[in-house]
């Protein structure tokens, strides 16, 4: 393999590497002080030709003066039985229906709601249920062995207190 080295000072040290590990002919200092400006120099020689503009910064305002700014496209919720505009809702919600296909639209949901629940959880769902048991047994053990801890905490806090005043109490 013939070892790489910069193009600029004929270094083969710290050459520019990318994230797939090609190396370049050119170090990492004659990149910065030599290829950047370089190109910054001919991108703008470009944009200046081409647009009259020399930085992107510039040609990005001006192309914002010369477009009118465009009005954000809004796509209406429409009934999909029927295209009312006229949809329900509920809350923040909106439903793709309107108030005569209600009805209809809560069925359609159900069955696909049905379909999609035994498609992705099917039989394996029957087969993972005393996992669940138990996990759902474990996590209860676990809630009750805190709820119990923090109670018997409370309990020796309260206990600490009522000493505490006690001993006051008795100083004064
Ligand atoms: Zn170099
Ligand atoms: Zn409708």
């Amino acid at each position: 393999m013939i070892e790489k080295k910069c193009k600029h000072c004929g270094t083969t040290k710290d050459l520019r590497t990318n994230k797939n590990g090609v190396i370049y002919n050119c170090c990492i200092t004659c990149y910065k002080t030599i290829e950047v400006p370089d190109q910054i120099y001919k991108t703008n020689e470009a944009l200046q030709k081409k647009y009259g503009s020399s930085s992107f910064g510039m040609l990005r305002s001006d192309r914002c003066k010369q477009m009118p700014k465009k009005e954000p496209t809004i796509t209406k919720k429409t009934c999909k039985y029927c295209g009312s505009e006229n949809i329900v809702k509920k809350g923040k919600y909106t439903y793709r229906s309107c108030e005569l296909h209600w009805k209809q639209f809560q069925k359609d949901a159900d069955i696909k709601r049905k379909k999609t629940n035994l498609e992705v959880n099917g039989n394996s769902n029957l087969m993972k249920l005393p996992e669940k048991i138990e996990k759902f047994k474990n996590t209860m053990l676990k809630n009750m062995v805190v709820s119990i801890l923090c109670r018997i905490l409370n309990l020796l806090k309260k206990e600490e207190r009522i000493t505490y005043q006690n001993l006051a109490a008795k100083d004064q």
